[in-house]
Order: C-alpha cells, then sequence, then structure tokens
C-alpha cells in the first residue's frame, strides 16, 4: 500500500527533511521541525503522489487517499481533544500548498477550515472572543470562496469596504462583532448568488474541497508561469498540508509574522523580519498592511521574541543556511509554521556564503554550493552614476528590497508592462502591490515599485530572487491605476514618464537617471582598487575556493583586448575563441575588406594560375618554356589588375590584425589565446542589396556622379554573385579559407608575427590556430598546411621560442562522428555548440523562436537547446567526438567554445564529458568558474 498521509505532532512526524519529493519543501520543514522538539501545531501532509494520481486519473484520487486521510484526521482529533466542525469546540485547519521547489505565494493557501454556522458560536464561547471568533469566520468564507469555489477577490472586498464605511471603520480591527455578523450574511450571500449553493457547512466536505482546491492551483497559470522561469518540472506537483490553526488575531497578545536569519538582500548578519499584531499570516505575505520591523516585537512580546530568536537560530545552525520561517504567536504562546532555506540576492548569496563559512558553519566546499552561478550576475548589474546621482532630489524612499539602479518608464499593470517591453521599451512597474498574477510583468520590467507592503511582500521576494531592483511599501505613492497617474511629491505622472529607483536604498527619484558599472566591475576594469570594495574581496574569496576545487578550465571568448582584459580580470586564464572577423568590421577596416572581397575570387584565380604556370616553368624546355610565358602573360593581363587588389588588401589587413592579436595575448600574460581564422560567409561585409538598390536609384535620380553609380554598381553586381539561399550552411568557415588560401595565410601570418612580437618582449605567448566548420579531415589537413607555410616564414625553421598549436573547431555534425580522422590532423579541438545544435537539430538559429517558444510551451521539450545544450542529441555528438578524438590522441586537448560554455547546466555537462575547459563571455567567466566547481563536487559526492 503506498503511504500517501504523513502525520506529524505530539513531538513526532512520519517525514522529515529530505523528503521534499514526497511531502514538498513546507511539509519536511514541519516534519523536521517536529521531529527536533520545536513548537509546531501537529497535522498531516497528503503527498505530492497523490497530487499526481489526481491528475493521473483526470480529477479523482484513490479511495486510498480518503481512508488515509480520515484516519490521520482522527489521530488529529484525538491528539488535540477536539473536533473538525463540532459546535462547543471545534477544531479549525489550515490547509496549505507546498511543493518541493518553494513558489511563494503561487499556490493557494486556505485557512480556518471547519468554520460554519454552528461552530463559530462554540468558538466565540469558549474563547470568549466574539470578535475573533466571528473574523475567522468571515476570513474562512472569504478565502474558501475565492480558492475553492472561483469567486472573485473583489465581490468579497466590495462588501467588506461597504460595512466598513457603514459603521465608519478604518481598519478590519475596529470591525465589533455586530459588524462581523453583517459582513458574513454579505459573504454568505456573494456565495449563494454566485454559486446557486449556500455556504457548506460541512466541515469533511470544506476538507476534500480545499484539498482539490491545492491540487488544482498547482496547474494555474500563475504556477506555471513560475515555474517556466524558474526551470521547475511541471511533473513534481504540489503536496497538502493539513495543520490545526493557531491564531495570531486573538488581540494585542497574538501576533503573527515572518523573518528571515539574516538579511535576505544583503546578507548582513542581523535577524530580519516582520509581524503584525492581531493578525492572521497572510495579511504580512499579501502585502495589504506594511508591518512593524521584527526589533518591535522584542518590545511588545520579549518572551516570545526571546524563543524566536532561539529557536531560529537552531534551525539555522541546523540546516546550516539562512533560514525563512513563519509564525505565529496565539497570545504570548509562539509557534513555527514554516522554515526553508531562504531565497536571496546574488549580493546576499556571496556575503552569507563566505561568512558562515569564517564563522565555521560551513566548509569551503559547502559553501561553494550555496551560491546559484546564475546569482553572480547580479553583481555585475549598473547602478546609479555617482555623478549624476549628486544633488538630484529624492522624491520618496520606500524599503530597499533588492539592491540595484532601474530606469524606466512608468506602467501601472503588469499586462502594460509586457505590451511596452515587446515595443522595446525600458519600463518600471508601478503596483499598490504586486500580487503573484503580475509575474509576468515584474519579469520584463527594469524593475518594481510598490506602494504597500514590507520586506517580505510578494514583490520584494520575487524581485529579490529575478535579481530585479525593487522598492516597496513606499507609503508616498499615491497610484491611481484606473486613471494611469502616480501622484507623489506633490508632482503627477503619467503612464510613460520616467523615473528611477535604487532597490539598495529604497529612493524614488522623478527623472531617468544614468546608470554606471557595478563597484565589482570597476574593480576587474581597474578602476577601483580592491582594497575599496569589500564585496569585491568577498565575491574573490569565494571564487577562490571554486578555483582550488574546480577541473575544468575556464576561459573567455574575446575578440578585442579590452574584452581580454576584463575576462583576465574575472579570472579566465585564456582565450577559447577570437573570432577575427569582428576586427573586419572596424570603420578604418571596412574598406579594405570590400576591395579584398571584390577582388578574391578573380584574384586568387590569377595567383593559383601563375603558381602553376611558374611550376611548370621551372621544368619546361625549350619552346614550352616561350608557350608557358605567353600564358603567363595573358593571366597577367586578364587577372593583374585583380591579384593587385586582393594582396593590397591583405597587406593592408595583415599589420591590423597582427596589432590586434599582440594585444590580445599581451592581455592574457601567457595563457592560450584560440583564434580561429574567418568564418563568415563573405556577403556579410557588404551592404545589403535592398539598400544598395535604393541608394543606386536614388544617386540616378539625383544625378549624382558616374563614378560613384559606377562603384556602386560594381558592388551591387559582387553582393549578387555572393547571394546564397542558405548561408549558415553556404560558403563559409574552412570553405573560405579553402577557396581562398591567400586569406587564412594573412591571417596565420599575422598570428604568428605577432606572437613573436610579444614574445620579443619577454611576454610568454601560446597561439592556438583554429579552423572553422571543418566536417573532412582533408579540410584541416590542407588549412593545416597554409598554416604550418605560414609558421615557417615568420617564424623560422626553429620556430623562434613561440609555442603554438592548430587545431580544429568540431561544429558539423559530421566532424564530429569523424573525430578520429580528424584528430590526426588536429592538435586540439573545440566544440562550437552553437553551429553544432543548429546542424544537429537542423535548425537555423535565427529562425527558431518562431516555433521554438511553441514547442517549450507545450513541452515538446524543456529547454532551449541553444541556452543548455541538449544532452541527448547535440551532447552525444559532443561525447561521441571526445571519445573518438582522444582514441587516436591521448591527451588531445579539448574545449567548448559555443554559448553553452556560459550556461551552469550545459557545464556540469562538459564536465562530465571530460572536457578541459569552457569558454564563454567574459561576464559569465564568474558563473562558469563556480558552476565547474560545483559539478567537481556534485560529481565527486555521486562517486
Ligand atoms: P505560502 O506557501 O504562500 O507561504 P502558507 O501555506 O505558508 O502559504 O500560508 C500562508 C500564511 O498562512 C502563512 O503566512 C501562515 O502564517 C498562515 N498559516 C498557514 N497555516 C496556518 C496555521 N495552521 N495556523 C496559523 N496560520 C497559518
Ligand atoms: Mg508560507
Ligand atoms: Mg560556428
Amino acid at each position: 500500500m503506498t503511504q500517501y498521509v504523513f502525520f506529524f505532532g505530539g513531538g513526532k512526524a512520519d517525514g522529515n527533511k529530505d523528503m521534499k519529493d514526497v511531502l514538498g519543501g513546507k511539509g519536511a520543514g514541519l516534519a523536521e521541525m517536529t521531529n527536533a522538539g520545536v513548537p509546531v501545531p501537529p497535522g498531516f501532509t497528503i503527498s505530492t503522489q497523490a497530487c499526481n494520481a489526481y491528475y493521473a486519473s483526470g480529477g479523482k484520487l484513490p479511495g486510498e487517499v480518503d481512508q488515509q486521510m480520515d484516519a490521520a484526521l482522527a489521530k488529529l482529533e484525538g491528539l488535540q481533544g477536539k473536533k473538525l466542525g463540532d459546535a462547543s469546540d471545534p477544531l479549525l485547519v489550515s490547509v496549505r500548498s507546498g511543493s518541493k521547489f518553494s513558489m511563494p505565494g503561487m499556490m493557494d493557501t486556505i485557512l480556518n477550515l471547519g468554520m460554519n454556522d454552528r461552530s463559530v458560536e462554540g468558538l466565540k464561547t469558549k474563547t470568549g472572543n466574539a470578535r475573533f471568533a466571528k473574523d475567522s469566520y468571515r476570513r474562512f468564507i472569504q478565502m474558501y470562496g475565492n480558492v475553492v469555489l472561483g469567486i472573485e477577490k473583489d465581490k468579497f472586498e466590495h462588501e467588506l469596504s461597504a460595512v466598513k464605511a457603514k459603521h465608519k471603520a478604518k481598519t478590519d480591527v475596529e470591525l465589533g462583532e455586530k459588524a462581523l455578523d453583517e459582513v458574513i450574511a454579505r459573504y454568505k450571500a456573494v456565495v449563494e448568488k454566485d454559486t446557486h449553493h449556500p455556504f457548506p457547512q460541512d466541515a469533511r466536505q470544506q476538507l476534500v474541497g480545499a484539498r482539490d482546491a491545492v491540487f488544482k492551483s498547482w496547474m494555474n497559470p500563475r504556477a506555471i508561469t513560475y515555474r517556466k522561469l524558474n526551470d521547475i518540472p511541471h511533473d513534481l506537483g504540489t503536496a497538502v498540508n493539513v495543520q490545526t490553526m493557531v491564531f495570531g488575531n486573538m488581540g494585542d497578545s497574538s501576533a503573527t509574522g515572518v523573518g528571515f536569519t539574516r538579511n535576505p538582500s544583503t546578507g548582513a548578519r542581523e535577524f530580519y523580519g516582520e509581524f503584525l499584531q492581531n493578525a492572521q499570516g497572510e495579511d504580512v505575505v499579501s502585502g495589504v498592511r506594511t508591518p512593524q520591523p521584527i526589533s518591535e516585537l522584542q518590545k511588545v512580546m520579549p518572551k516570545a521574541y526571546q524563543q524566536l530568536r532561539e529557536i531560529t537560530t537552531r534551525l539555522e545552525r541546523h540546516y546550516k543556511d539562512v533560514q525563512d520561517f513563519e509564525f505565529t504567536i496565539q497570545e504570548n504562546t509562539l509557534y513555527m509554521l514554516q522554515t526553508r532555506n531562504g531565497k536571496r540576492t546574488g549580493l546576499a548569496a556571496i556575503n552569507i556564503a563566505v561568512d558562515m563559512c569564517e564563522e565555521g558553519l560551513l566548509t569551503k566546499k559547502e559553501a561553494l554550493m550555496k551560491v546559484e552561478p546564475q546569482a553572480l550576475d547580479q553583481l555585475l548589474h549598473p547602478i546609479f552614476d555617482p555623478k549624476a546621482r549628486k544633488g538630484v532630489e529624492v522624491a520618496a524612499k520606500g524599503l530597499p528590497a533588492s539592491p540595484g539602479a532601474a530606469t524606466g518608464a512608468i506602467v501601472f499593470t503588469a499586462d502594460e508592462a509586457v505590451a511596452w517591453a515587446q515595443k522595446g521599451k525600458r519600463v518600471l512597474l508601478v503596483r499598490m502591490e504586486t500580487v503573484p498574477d503580475d509575474i509576468h510583468g515584474m519579469s520584463v520590467a527594469q524593475g518594481v515599485l510598490t506602494a504597500t507592503g514590507g520586506m517580505t511582500s510578494h514583490a520584494a521576494v520575487v524581485g529579490r530572487q529575478m535579481g530585479k531592483p525593487s522598492v516597496v511599501g513606499c507609503g508616498a505613492l499615491d497610484i491611481n491605476a484606473k486613471a494611469h497617474t502616480l501622484k507623489v511629491g506633490g508632482k503627477t505622472l503619467r503612464e510613460g514618464d520616467s523615473i528611477s529607483i535604487d532597490g539598495s536604498t529604497g529612493e524614488v527619484i522623478l527623472k531617468a537617471l544614468p546608470t554606471s558599472a557595478s563597484e565589482v566591475i570597476q574593480v576587474v576594469e581597474g578602476r577601483l582598487q580592491p582594497e575599496q570594495s569589500p564585496i569585491y574581496q568577498k565575491f574573490e574569496k569565494l571564487l577562490g575556493w571554486a578555483d582550488e576545487v574546480r577541473r575544468l578550465g575556464i576561459r573567455a571568448n574575446a575578440d578585442v583586448p579590452k574584452d581580454a582584459k576584463v575576462a583576465f580580470g574575472f579570472g579566465a586564464r585564456g582565450i577559447g575563441l577570437c573570432r577575427t572577423e569582428h576586427m573586419f568590421f572596424g570603420a578604418e577596416r571596412l574598406p579594405h575588406v570590400v576591395k579584398m572581397i571584390l577582388a578574391a575570387a578573380r584574384g586568387q584565380r590569377g595567383i593559383d594560375l601563375t603558381r602553376r604556370l611558374k611550376e611548370r616553368l621551372k621544368e619546361a624546355k625549350g619552346g614550352q618554356a616561350a608557350e608557358i610565358k605567353k600564358e603567363l602573360a595573358k593571366v597577367e593581363k586578364e587577372y593583374g589588375k585583380h591579384v593587385k587588389d586582393y594582396t593590397t588588401a591583405l597587406k593592408k589587413l595583415e599589420p591590423m590584425q597582427k596589432a590586434d592579436f599582440m594585444g590580445l595575448f599581451k592581455e592574457m600574460h601567457g595563457s592560450p589565446v584560440t583564434i580561429r581564422t574567418l568564418d563568415p560567409p563573405l556577403h556579410e561585409f557588404l551592404p545589403k542589396r535592398e539598400e544598395l538598390m535604393v541608394e543606386i536609384a536614388t544617386l540616378k535620380a539625383k544625378r549624382g556622379s558616374k563614378s560613384t553609380i559606377a562603384a556602386k554598381e560594381k558592388l551591387l553586381r559582387a553582393v549578387e554573385e555572393l547571394h546564397e539561399f542558405n548561408p549558415m550552411l553556404g560558403h563559409r568557415g574552412c570553405r573560405l579559407g579553402i577557396t581562398y588560401p591567400e586569406i587564412t595565410r594573412m591571417q596565420a601570418r599575422a598570428i604568428f608575427e605577432a606572437a613573436l612580437a610579444v614574445a620579443k618582449k619577454g611576454i610568454p605567448v601560446k597561439p592556438e590556430v583554429m579552423i572553422p566548420l571543418v566536417g573532412h579531415v582533408e579540410e584541416l589537413k590542407r588549412q593545416k598546411a597554409i598554416v604550418l607555410e605560414a609558421a615557417r616564414e615568420v617564424l623560422g625553421a626553429s620556430g623562434s621560442g613561440v609555442d603554438f598549436l592548430v587545431g580544429t573547431m568540431i561544429e558539423v555534425p559530421r566532424g564530429a562522428v569523424t573525430a578520429d580522422e580528424i584528430a590526426k590532423e588536429a592538435e586540439f579541438f573545440s566544440f562550437g555548440t552553437n553551429d553544432l545544435t543548429q546542424m544537429g537539430f537542423g535548425l537555423s538559429r535565427d529562425d527558431a523562436s518562431k516555433f521554438l517558444l511553441y514547442y517549450q510551451e507545450h513541452g515538446l521539450i524543456e529547454r532551449d537547446p541553444f541556452i543548455t545544450i541538449d544532452a541527448a542529441g547535440v551532447g552525444l555528438l559532443v561525447k561521441t567526438g571526445v571519445q573518438k578524438g582522444r582514441s587516436v590522441k591521448k591527451d588531445l586537448k579539448i574545449g567548448v567554445c559555443g554559448e553553452h560554455g556560459g550556461d551552469p547546466a550545459s557545464i556540469r555537462f562538459f564536465h562530465e564529458v571530460g572536457l578541459d575547459y569552457v569558454s564563454c563571455s567574459p561576464y559569465r567567466v564568474p558563473i562558469a568558474r563556480l558552476a565547474a566547481a560545483q559539478a567537481q563536487l556534485e560529481g565527486s559526492a555521486s562517486d
């Protein structure tokens, strides 16, 4: 028999913290706390398997679940000495969702279940607190009505406001018993009108309804969006926790709150959180009322506060991580309702991991596992330019919920945010409070600003998790969402007006402000001393530990010295890909590139013909020689000009390339620099056909100069000649170098000249010449011959002390599956996983968005294969390439230089298949360092 229901209570639980898959995070936490003797209201967890069974059978549950649930309920009633729905002393429970990964506010929770017309009277008599009993009942109808019966929240809010107005009450707390009776009557009428049934009075029916509603909520749109944004699989399911209610709304000696054992925004070691007196849990998290900071709790309920500190400190040590907890105090007695590892900003993650290690709470290896590699990115986000910031008036101040600077046009709804963002506008989402339904708007906004809510409100929690600058609880904002206006500091702003927020200070500024580089970037770029930046020091300390652990080398994709310098500063030790064509686009170079292209076909033919004739001339006898000389003259006449244009353009480019490469070598201080020979199809360097046609037509209409028109027409002819139907599979990569060997020769010469020049200055150099798009060993063999010839020309027979390698990219499927052949010629491999994905899947990267998104949304594929390597397919090509390559050369150096080189999940894969290094964009180097260390640690843990 499958166990679907797990009990916790009376100091013992069926489950524990390691059962998140079955119990969900919340259920596992409740079980663990119960076992640890922490005061937790007893209850039981219905497992995620029940949820999956529910979906598998189209919304029905196996009979066993009901039986086990009834048995657990009976046990709970026995333990509490109360019965659900009882008329004199009712047991009340909450019904709470909770999946393996926490999804704050994404699914629904129901409190005070078991209330009905009779039990409310029982509760009133038993507690002698009429206001409390009635308030609990009205809350229950509202929540049950919304979550289970699907009635809009507004309909209840509307009635509540009406009664408040009638009784001249500003807040709920001011409503007396009579007024609450009226609310209850109105609520019941709302339910009856909407569902054509009276509000359910049977407590067990309520329980079944609530349980099923939680299961259903797993598939609600906001939960689905949240999972997508966070890469959480859709088939995990949620558990349901049924737990005895405790009450924070029993008067001023009661309270409810949430908190963190450390500051989740900065990581500072301080007790952090907020609470509300005389309130129920969701009041704090929903952001409806702005709560008090937790330090105040020490004043109003010192004993409970002390106990809370002790318990949460114990929990932090127990879990070896920051705890995010929920508690309720019922008439001075403390209960813990939830604990979990707290979500945090990247800044906090680093500070906490390093601090906890130095406090002896974590080993270095454990500390490394505490930081999400992706989160490091947040430390590179811009801050407001200090100069521009100076003297600018602060219009309002809210709570600094998630650090970072954001500027954008204000919008008042999530849908507007999406609409504006799709038009390419930078927007800032301004809301009274954010709710889980706003998630799509938050994800496209630069930042989020709310008028209500505390540091643990939805906007704050989700903002931190997304690394999105957020300011919350900014009471000075007067938002009129209907009129699309925002009044603040005597000014009225409209949708589209620019403002700025600083999520590190909570400041709101009514204009767009320029941003500047983050502290870490300033240090890396040499504009700030490491000693001046504590956060840089922690960042580097943690990454230093990562370097001690990881096996994978980390290189960067960098084309120009400036990027190479940044990459080195971030810890890259080598360049895995220098795309030489990027240097061709410089304003002073492009004209020569165009000249080279225009002359290439005929120029190369002239060179080839001349060379062949000259060889024949050497062996020619008598009359033959004269014949050949005549031929030569003919070739000279026909091709001479093209040869000259071609070689002159190449000669112009050579020193420019040399200078670029020297810069790269210097910035890499002796680490290897992989330079790829020309890759893209040549038409990419020429103007677009349509543009040229328009230009020519305009010139003609305006009677422009004849020679200009002629030049443009010549260019147009070249563009038309170079036109390809499928350029990505066309004349590019080594195919260019093979048909135009002079280009490869020029580039190889430039590389070796640069290497020699730098080496002569006493700086070590390690050039690696990389031939792209090789699918057949013969392609590599011939390109390599040209490179080696250039090396001999430049470096001499001795090599002049310059150590270099010639290798190839493996990015064509045929290259991967014949890697054993190719390895005979290659001194290294570098997987170009962008092209390999493109060709492996047979889908064009530039056109795929039209259907890839559909694929993802409809579950055909889980992730975008251009972001995370498709391990089963494209990954198998990589694996095959590695095995075949190393079967020929045991120590063949192998890396990857596609975008995947900076993606943590892909890095894990590359680690597992035994690559030597990954290469990624300079700004992703820190992520790659950490991800590589984690891959190593995870690997050795499972060995
Ligand atoms: P979420 O997963 O959205 O945080 P929870 O299940 O934690 O939802 O419930 C929301 C709020 O309801 C919590 O803040 C908690 O304080 C309150 N709550 C839940 N169960 C109980 C209970 N048994 N007694 C008192 N308050 C409760
Ligand atoms: Mg909770
Ligand atoms: Mg490629």
